[in-house]
């Protein structure tokens, strides 16, 4: 059995480093480990229309924004398939029967889209297609025969619904499908990065981004900007670690070779802290160093963004070939699918032949 990447993100917005450090940098780095046969990365508009259905322009914007931010933090399409959602079909049909092994108490039960629901005001009128995301999501996932699928913490309850889905699908049908593992970052931290509010998760929808092309000078703006202890007033005063979102982002980002190079009077982000704490270390020199962290990680992303940006036509090329690549094998699941279903009556010769005797007797 091969090793088979499946992960994506939704095209309404530019990638930012939530994303980043939840999934693309990990992505980068088993694409180069060698250790994979196919890796799969989908920009996921037709699950982005689900709560934009009035809002296309926005979507069909921002396929280019993500495969640029892809491109620019080193997927590279000789190694992994870049796709888009929408030119699969065979997924809408994969997930039109997956639904039929799902109930609607089970998708209310989803604590990431309740959430979501909630952030969306959609409490009196949730989309159906928004209601059911979790359902493609399991299309999306088993069509590639993924087995792992590298995520941020708030995708745990689609890959439990996934896994379900195939349990329930091989119970009924017979052994087809392939239960995923999903791959969370080891770093805690990185989980699920809060926004440069402090509000629980950095998201495109939130506004609250640090976005991965961000230029020097905006980059150094938020960071100066964000939401730290607010009862940290003056330099003296004691300060706290939790919840203060500078200390999130270090702990998400620093290593001990930064202290070096950019704050020397320390050896380690534990003294850092620990001065924090005690009282006598000032936001603005916490928020400097964490800013010299950022430049450091975000300017080579940034410089190979600016080439990518110089042919446009090549990137839709790559997705247009990526996309031509990733029907073929959603293709083939799906043949499989609707053989186990038994719906695949212009194949079964065996049916055909047997109900022609039955009628000529
Ligand atoms: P939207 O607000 O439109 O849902 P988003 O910012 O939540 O956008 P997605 O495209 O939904 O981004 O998520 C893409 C991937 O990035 C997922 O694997 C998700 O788990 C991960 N991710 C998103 N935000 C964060 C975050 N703040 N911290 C860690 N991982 C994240
Ligand atoms: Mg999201």
């Amino acid at each position: 059995m091969g090793k088979i990447i499946l992960t994506g993100d939704r095209p309404t917005g530019r990638l930012h480093v939530g994303h980043y450090v939840g999934s693309l940098k990990r992505r980068v780095e088993l694409q180069n480990s060698g250790n994979f046969d196919e890796i799969f990365i989908m920009i996921a508009d037709a699950q982005a229309l689900t709560d934009n259905a009035d809002n296309p322009e926005k979507v069909r914007q921002n396929i280019i924004e993500v495969a640029l931010d892809y491109l620019s933090c080193g997927l590279d399409p000789s190694k992994s398939t870049l796709f888009i959602q929408s030119q699969i079909p065979e997924l809408c049909e994969l997930s039109f029967y997956y639904m039929n092994l799902v109930t609607v108490s089970r998708l209310q039960r989803n604590p990431t889209v309740k959430s979501e629901i909630q952030m969306r005001n959609f409490e009196a009128s949730i989309p159906v297609g928004f209601f059911t995301y979790p359902i493609s999501q399991a299309a999306d996932i088993t069509a590639f025969k993924a087995t792992t699928v590298p995520v941020g913490e708030d995708q745990l309850p689609m890959l439990e619904q996934t896994k379900e889905i195939v349990r329930k699908f091989n119970s009924v049908y017979g052994d087809t499908l392939l239960e995923p593992e999903i791959l969370l970052p080891d770093n805690a931290a990185c989980l699920r990065l809060p926004g440069t509010d402090g509000k629980a998760k950095m998201s495109k929808s939130l506004g609250n981004c640090i976005y991965l092309s961000e230029t020097e000078d905006e980059l150094k703006k938020k960071i100066m900007s964000m939401y730290t202890d607010p009862d940290h007033i003056r330099v003296e005063d004691p300060g706290k670690i939790e919840g203060n979102t500078v200390f999130t982002y270090l702990d998400a980002f620093c290593k001990e070779e930064h202290f070096e190079r950019y704050l020397k009077d320390y050896k380690n982000l534990d003294e850092l802290k620990a001065h924090y704490k005690r009282g006598g270390l000032g936001d603005v020199k916490v928020k400097r160093f964490l800013n010299a962290v950022l430049q450091e990680e975000l300017e080579p992303i940034r410089n190979r963004r600016k080439e990518w940006e110089k042919d446009i036509p090549a990137v839709y090329e790559i997705l247009k070939a990526g996309s031509e690549k990733a029907r073929a094998v959603a293709a083939k699941t799906l043949d499989e699918v609707k053989a186990a279903m038994k719906i695949n009556y212009f194949d079964d010769m065996e049916m055909i032949r047997e109900q022609a005797e039955r009628y000529k007797k």
